[in-house]
C-alpha cells in the first residue's frame, strides 16, 4: 500500500494505473472505525483499485469547534487500511489544500439555511461549504470511477450527488452510497463518539431508538410528517423525562422529517411518489455532537 503526502507524487501514481482499471476513492478524516471501513470494502469488492484519503479538513471545522482535538490515529488507520486491501492512502498537510493564496470555495444551496431550519446546513452555516469544496479538490485530483459515500451523513450526501451532477464530475465519476454501520446498542458509529463518556455513551443510543419509533410509526401505515416527527421528539422527551441520568448534559437540536435528494423539509403527507424520505436528528451529548437518520420511504 502506497501512502503519498504530495499532490504530485499522487498524480504521478494515479497516472501509471492503466486507463481500462476502476479506480475507487473513499474520502475520510481518519479516526477510522468500521463504518469507514465498509466504504472501503465496497470500493476494494467494486473497483480494481482503491484510494483512500485521510484529511480533517480544517474548512469545515467552524471557530470554536473540535480541530484541534479531532482523533487523529493514522498508524492504526494506515493497519486497517492495509488490511482491508486499499492501494494508495493520501494524506496531505493542510497547506498542500489551502495554499496560503487558496480563495475559491464551492457552496451549496442543498439544506443550507434557506431550504431548511431543521438541517446541519441550517445548525452549521460554513460545514458544507468546507466539505463540498475538498471533496471537489478530491475528486479533481483523484478523478475516479466511483467515490464512496456515508448514507450516515445525509446531508453530506445530497450535497456531494448534486455537485457532482452540477460540476459534470458527474460525467466520469459515480457517487455511491453505503449504508450506516452501527454499534450493536443501534448507536451509529463516528469518529466523534470517542468524546461520549461511559454514563453518555451509555445512553446514546436513544437518537436511533426515537428515529426507530418514527419508521415503525411510517410502516404501520401513517402518512402525516407532523406525527412522525413528534413521535420521534416524544421518545426524546420520556428519555429525557424518566431515564436520563443528571450528570448528562442533552440538548436535542432538530428533528427532520425531508427528502433524500434536496433535504427539503416536508409538509403535511410523506408522499410515497416523491422519493427517498429521510428522519433526521441531531443532539448534542455531552462534548459529542450526534446526527443520525434512517430512511422512512
Ligand atoms: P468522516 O471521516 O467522518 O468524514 O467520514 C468519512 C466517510 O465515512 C463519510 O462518507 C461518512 O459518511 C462515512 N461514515 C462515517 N461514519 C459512518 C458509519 N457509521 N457508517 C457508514 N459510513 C460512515
Amino acid at each position: 500500500m502506497l501512502v503519498v503526502e504530495d499532490v504530485s507524487s499522487l498524480r504521478v501514481k494515479l497516472d501509471e494505473i492503466p486507463p481500462e482499471t476502476t479506480v475507487g476513492f473513499v474520502p475520510t478524516m481518519g479516526g477510522l472505525h468500521a463504518g469507514h471501513l465498509a466504504l472501503v470494502d465496497a470500493s476494494v469488492a467494486g473497483c480494481d483499485k482503491t484510494v483512500v484519503s485521510i484529511f480533517v479538513n480544517p474548512a469545515q471545522f467552524a471557530p470554536g469547534e473540535d480541530l484541534a482535538a479531532y482523533p487523529r490515529t493514522l498508524d492504526a488507520d494506515l493497519s486497517h487500511l492495509r488490511a482491508a486491501g486499499v492501494d494508495m492512502v493520501f494524506t496531505p498537510p493542510p497547506a498542500a489544500v489551502y495554499p496560503s493564496d487558496f480563495c475559491t470555495y464551492v457552496t451549496s444551496a442543498v439544506g443550507d439555511a434557506a431550504t431548511n431550519a431543521a438541517s446541519e446546513g441550517a445548525s452549521r452555516p460554513t460545514f458544507f461549504r468546507g466539505v463540498a469544496t475538498v471533496v471537489a479538490k478530491l475528486l479533481v485530483l483523484v478523478r475516479p470511477t466511483c467515490t464512496y459515500f456515508g448514507r450516515k451523513d445525509a446531508q453530506q450526501c445530497a450535497v456531494v450527488r448534486r455537485m457532482v451532477e452540477d460540476l459534470w464530475i458527474g460525467l466520469t465519476t459515480r457517487v455511491v452510497l453505503v449504508d450506516t454501520v452501527r454499534e450493536q446498542d443501534g448507536l451509529a458509529m463516528s469518529s466523534r463518539n470517542v468524546y461520549l463518556a461511559p454514563q453518555e455513551r451509555e445512553h446514546a443510543s436513544v437518537l436511533y431508538r426515537a428515529l426507530c419509533a418514527g419508521r415503525e410509526a411510517v410502516d404501520g401505515g401513517e402518512r402525516d410528517s407532523d406525527v412522525v416527527r413528534e413521535r420521534i421528539r416524544r421518545i426524546v422527551a420520556e428519555w429525557e423525562a424518566t431515564s436520563k441520568p443528571p450528570g448528562v448534559s442533552f440538548e436535542l437540536m432538530y428533528v427532520s422529517i425531508c427528502s433524500a435528494d434536496d433535504m427539503r423539509e416536508v409538509k403535511g403527507n410523506i408522499r410515497e411518489d416523491s422519493g427517498e424520505v429521510l428522519a433526521c436528528i441531531a443532539a448534542l451529548m455531552g462534548k459529542a455532537r450526534l446526527i443520525d437518520n434512517v430512511l422512512l420511504l
